[in-house]
This record gives structure tokens, sequence and C-alpha cells, in this order.
């Protein structure tokens, strides 16, 4: 094997670049480094695409209308391949040695692998209520972003549940569709910053139910009602309902990396404009990094500064 060496007995595969996350951010950037003719391996812990591949329908990336999640990501896989980057799926990752000047990574079952750059692009995902028939209607009636869903819901009665700054500020936001929007809160206080409640409670489109939380969903092709309990009586009640905006929290997936790299205290990856975080030669892109906006756009852009600032580092 060329580009491969022995360390003891260990084999370990050589590359210019390896890029920890195949969904957008991760995908995109392994486009723009292989284009770049730098040897690039993607390693991505789950399938293809990450959180977009598990939207059905995404009406919002330019110049691609209404395409699904899954289209999408096969799309990208593609181009990057094209390329001649190496894709590398459902990979368990066993250890991360990022301290020397070659980053390596090892893969059960796969041996290791080495590159003078590594892009951490391991992106995240919404906290969920874990309740029966949430993962069910998950895109057909329930949805974690308004930004990406709001518009399916025009003229509709939906629920936001969550009190705090995203769940306040998305139910005002959907607002601009919904016939109404219900806020369920576990609490009959809020987590959210005063201009956001006030905004929330003076609007007329929105009520509360608080101390209470959705407890199952139900229906047929898609969502058709809820049952809300109240968390302090434990009483339940059912409500028709056309949607279910659930924002009680956001967990990006950086677990692995909290001793190797600088986060803050929500556990997202601290990043210099150069998109390089606290260890020279480790970059971090999409939605595993501090920024205000998780979008595939704005994890595409992510993805392309770091490839980009990764060549100029590799090239040093
Ligand atoms: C239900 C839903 C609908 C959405 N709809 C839209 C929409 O319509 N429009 C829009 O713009 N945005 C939408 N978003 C948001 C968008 O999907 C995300 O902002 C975007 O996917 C973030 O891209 P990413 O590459 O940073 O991370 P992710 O998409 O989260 O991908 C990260 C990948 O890295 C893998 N991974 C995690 N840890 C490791 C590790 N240690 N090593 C290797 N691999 C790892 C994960 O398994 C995953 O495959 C939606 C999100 C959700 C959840």
């Amino acid at each position: 094997m060329q580009d491969a060496f022995f360390t003891g007995n260990i084999i370990m595969e050589e590359y210019e670049v390896i890029i920890l996350g195949g969904g957008p951010a991760g995908l995109t950037a392994g486009i723009y480094l292989s284009r770049a003719k730098v040897k690039t391996l993607i390693i991505n812990e789950g399938i293809i695409g990450g959180q977009m591949s598990l939207t059905h329908e995404i009406a919002n990336y330019p110049g691609v209308p209404n395409i699904s999640g899954y289209m999408l990501s096969r799309t990208m896989q593609k181009q990057a391949e094209s390329f001649g980057c190496k894709v590398i799926s459902n990979a368990k990752i066993t250890s991360y040695k990022f301290a020397d000047k070659l980053k390596s990574v090892e893969l059960a079952g796969k041996g290791s692998f080495s590159a003078k750059a590594v892009i951490i692009a391991s992106g995240g995902k919404s906290r969920e209520l874990n309740v029966p028939g949430e993962k069910e209607f998950a895109g057909r009636g329930v949805s974690y972003c308004a930004t990406c869903d709001g518009d399916f819901f025009q003229d509709k009665e939906i629920i936001v549940v969550g009190g705090g700054n995203s769940a306040l500020e998305e139910a005002v936001a959907l607002t601009q569709y919904a016939s109404k929007v219900t806020v369920v809160h576990e609490f009959d206080y809020f987590q959210a910053h005063k201009k956001a409640v006030e905004e929330a409670t003076s609007h007329p489109k929105i009520d509360f139910i608080l101390n209470s939380t959705v407890s199952a969903f139900y229906g047929l092709q898609s969502l058709e009602k809820v049952t809300v309990k109240n968390l302090k009586s434990g009483e339940e009640f059912e409500k028709k309902i056309d949607g279910v905006f659930i924002f009680i929290g956001y967990v990006p997936q950086t677990e692995p990396f909290i001793d190797i790299v600088k986060l803050n205290e929500r556990k997202e990856i601290i990043v210099d404009n150069t998109m390089m975080t606290s260890v020279s030669g480790v970059f971090a892109a999409g939605d595993c990094i501090e920024k205000r906006f998780r979008q595939i756009t704005t994890a595409v852009s992510d993805g392309t500064k770091a490839a980009l600032y990764a060549i100029e580092y590799i090239q040093k």
C-alpha cells in the first residue's frame, strides 16, 4: 500500500486531510479539498448526510428547490467521490491523537489513519422529548426547525414545546405561517430573556399551556393529535393539532473532543476566523462549532472555509 507505513505492527494509511463527519459541512470540505487534489478522507460515524439525511423535504437550499435530504446527501457524496475523496461511513472511532504534527484516528476493525490536518464536522442534534410517536412523526408533523419547516404549516394550528429563547422566538416567527400557536412548557416561568417573553406573551396568535408537556403523538399518514400532560396534577387531555415544533435544547456532538480542543460552556467548539480550533492543524465546521444560525447553507459555508484554510495550513 503506497501511502501507508508501519508503526509497531499497525498499518497507518496516510492522507493530507481527514474530515470527521459526513454531513453538509464535512461533505463540502471533502468536495473543495479533493477538487484541489488534496488527498482527503471523510470518516462518518452515522449515515452520510447527518441531520440533512433525516429531512424529508428541504425547501431552502439555494438552486435546488424541494429536494429530499437523502437525495441532497447522496448528491454531495457522489460529487466529493468524483474528485477522488474517500468516504468511510458507519465508522466506529476508537481513538483520536491530534497533539502531534501528524494527527491520527483509529477505527474499530479498519486500522489507523493519519493526516497533516483534521477538520471536525461532527454536527449535533436537537434534544428530543423521547415520548411515543415522536420519532414516527418526525418530518410528518413533528419538527425541530422552524426555518426549515414553518411554511409547511400555513394557516394551520401548531404547538411549540419549550420555554427558552429559541422556543419563544421561534413561536413568534411561526405566527407568520400558523393560524394559532400554543406554547407548551414544563414550568410556569420561562428561561428566555425578557424581550422574547414580552413578544411571545403579548402576541395575539399565541397562547400558553404551562407546567405541562406533550406526552404522546398520534396520527395515520401525518400527525393528527397529541396528549398534553400536566406535570403537577398528572392529568392528561387530547389536543387536535397539525404540527408540533420541539425546542428543548441542542446537543453538539463534541463529547470525544472535550479534552482535545477548547469548547464553550454549551460544549460547542470554539474556532478562530480561519476555522482553526485551539489545536494547531485541527479545524472545525458546521453545527458543532460556536455559532448563531444552524442551517445547511451555513454548514456548507463553514466547510468551504475550513477546507480552504486547511489547504493553506498543509502547504505552509
Ligand atoms: C429534522 C431536521 C430538519 C432540518 N431541515 C433543514 C432544512 O430544511 N434546511 C436547512 O438548511 N437545515 C435544516 N436542518 C438543519 C441542518 O440539517 C443542519 O444545520 C446541518 O445538517 C448541519 O450540518 P453538519 O455537517 O454541521 O452536521 P450534521 O448534519 O449533524 O452531520 C454530522 C455528521 O457527523 C457524524 N459524526 C458525529 N460525531 C462524529 C465523530 N466523532 N466522528 C465522525 N463522524 C461523526 C454524524 O453521525 C453526522 O453524520 C434540519 C435539521 C433537522 C434535525
